[in-house]
């Protein structure tokens, strides 16, 4: 069999799980507002039912840090190319499965360039299609809508950051050096 058939796929998501947008978002929200919050800060799914910010907000920060920061936003963890290569090369298909505006696509392979992040594909999702309308064996994200119909064998790993502490959820990593311990 060709060997590419045989091996799983590994679906990860960008923001929030390779990228810490957050910690450069809350920055700029900081600059913006004259306030000194942080990403332990965000504890809610909608940015909007905590700090005084519109929903059009929250997403005009967003494209900006992405515009002309995104050399500033660092990634969830030291060596961070090294470790997806360690998954690459431990047998997985490595998919990076992104939902965001089109305007940012550039920047973004930008910096899985300057973090020297290995991929086997990368697909830039722009509608609401579901995640779980893509090809992966498991997805590693930080939002749990993205588990809603996820059935198995599929496996979803639930990426911890502030805003899904809540949600109960059975595998949770805090990096991705953990996922090797669960698949
Ligand atoms: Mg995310």
């Amino acid at each position: 069999m060709n060997e590419l058939a045989t091996r799983r796929t590994l679906a990860i998501d960008l923001d929030s799980v390779l990228a810490d947008t957050m910690i450069i978002w809350a920055e700029e929200f900081n600059k913006r507002n004259d306030s000194s919050i942080t990403k332990d800060n965000i504890t809610s799914w909608d940015i909007s039912k905590i700090f005084d910010i519109s929903i059009t907000e929250v997403s005009d920060i967003f494209t900006y840090i992405w515009d002309k920061r995104w050399g500033d936003i660092p990634a969830t963890e030291p060596s961070i190319g090294q470790i997806v290569s360690n998954l690459h090369n431990k047998g997985f298909r490595i998919s990076i499965l992104t939902k965001r505006y089109r305007s940012s696509v550039s920047n973004v392979i930008n910096w899985l360039d300057l973090h020297k992040i290995h991929c086997d594909d990368l697909l830039f999702v722009y509608d609401d299609a579901p995640k779980t309308a893509y090809p992966f064996d498991i997805l590693v994200d930080d939002a749990p809508i993205n588990f809603s119909d996820l059935s198995h064998p599929r496996i979803g790993i639930l990426f911890n950051q502030p805003w899904n502490k809540n949600f109960s959820w059975p595998v949770r990593i805090d990096n991705l050096s953990q996922i090797i311990n669960i698949i």
